[in-house]
């Protein structure tokens, strides 16, 4: 499942790939921009905003390709020659320089627009956990602008903060104890969880495993996709529900009942 740190990633290699690059072969596979040739013109740089993906070209007045991976989207970087690993008829984009092939496939979304248009594509995002301008104080204030919104909901809205995807969002929360339709102004430590994102991104973006739990092998999260073997803690069967709004898509939420109680039960079992 792409997450920020998937993209920072993808961006990353593709800098390498493509960065200060001409491009000798521009194949995009989108019907409205099949005609967008770049070919000879030099690619700048390949950067990720969140989880979208740019790749910056043709000088500061040109253009980006714009793209997001959604649930199934990956790039590769080939050599000449080299065997794709995905079928040919799945590839979106395909950039090629004199060394390298860049296939982008399944991605849920791919287009083309002019450099100047770039604020207006992706501007609306909130601080990038993982990116330059990175602002815990903005993120804070941003997830605090709706404070009956469920915690749950507030950490996947990329204007808030950029980066975090539905594993992250599951396990923010069972770290931070608290069950996800728990109003944001409600969260005890805020400020902690919106530090402990950054820091699991920071953690996770070198490396192809995604892990919560300090195990890079086996038990690598703690509730995310263990509805049937329990929570990692205690063993409580762990909750599955679909949670989602007008901003975000209606995704899996898990969650320990034990671990995450609401705190309007947590209030009543306080009552004498
Ligand atoms: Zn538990």
């Amino acid at each position: 499942m792409p997450e920020g740190d998937t993209v920072w990633r993808a961006a990353r290699e593709l800098h390498r790939a493509l960065g200060g690059r001409v491009l000798t072969r521009c194949d995009i596979r989108v019907p409205r921009f099949a005609t967008v040739d770049f070919t000879g013109e030099t690619v700048q740089e390949a950067v990720a905003r969140g989880k979208h993906l740019l790749i910056r070209g043709g000088g500061d007045d040109g253009w980006d390709i714009h793209s997001h991976l959604k649930m199934e989207g990956l790039w590769h970087v080939y050599g000449h020659g080299e065997k794709w690993r995905r079928p040919a008829f799945k590839a979106r984009c395909v950039l090629g320089t004199e060394d390298a092939v860049v296939v982008g496939f399944e991605l849920g979304f791919l287009r083309v627009i002019p450099r100047a248009e770039e604020d207006e594509a992706v501007g609306y995002l909130g601080p990038d956990l993982l990116g330059p301008d990175w602002d815990p104080d903005e993120a804070l204030r941003r997830l605090l602008e709706q404070p009956e919104r469920p915690i749950g909901l507030a950490l996947l809205d990329q204007r808030n903060l950029a980066g975090i995807g539905n594993v992250y969002r599951c396990e923010l929360c069972f770290l931070a104890g608290v069950h996800p339709l728990t109003p944001t102004a409600e969260v005890p430590n805020l400020p902690r969880m919106v530090q402990l994102s950054k820091k699991l991104l920071e953690a996770n973006k070198e490396r192809s495993t995604r892990a919560t739990t300090g195990q890079l092998r086996g038990n690598t999260l703690w509730v995310y996709g263990r509805s049937r073997r329990g929570c990692l803690r205690c063993g409580t069967p762990v909750a599955l529900e679909q949670l989602g709004d007008r901003e975000t898509e209606l995704r899996e939420l898990y969650y320990c009942p034990h671990c995450q109680p609401r705190l309007d039960a947590q209030a009543e079992a306080a009552l004498p």
